[in-house]
């Protein structure tokens, strides 16, 4: 599974495309946080293998 992220340089706030629909809306999450807070956003691309999921399966 492939995210990507915005995260703040300055505080603990983050949006990803795991809980919001679009990239875009990542991204609009961002702005007002900026606006908001005058805090830098920065984003990384993430990528999460089978971590935390149960999806992987096993041949039996
Ligand atoms: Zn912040």
């Amino acid at each position: 599974m492939h995210y990507f992220e915005n995260y703040c340089a300055e505080c603990d706030w983050a949006a990803s495309t795991e809980e919001l629909a679009s990239r875009s809306e990542v991204g609009n999450a961002a702005v007002a946080h900026h606006v908001e807070s005058g805090h830098e956003i920065d984003s990384r691309s993430l990528t999460f293998p089978a971590s935390g999921s149960s999806l992987r399966s096993t041949s039996h």
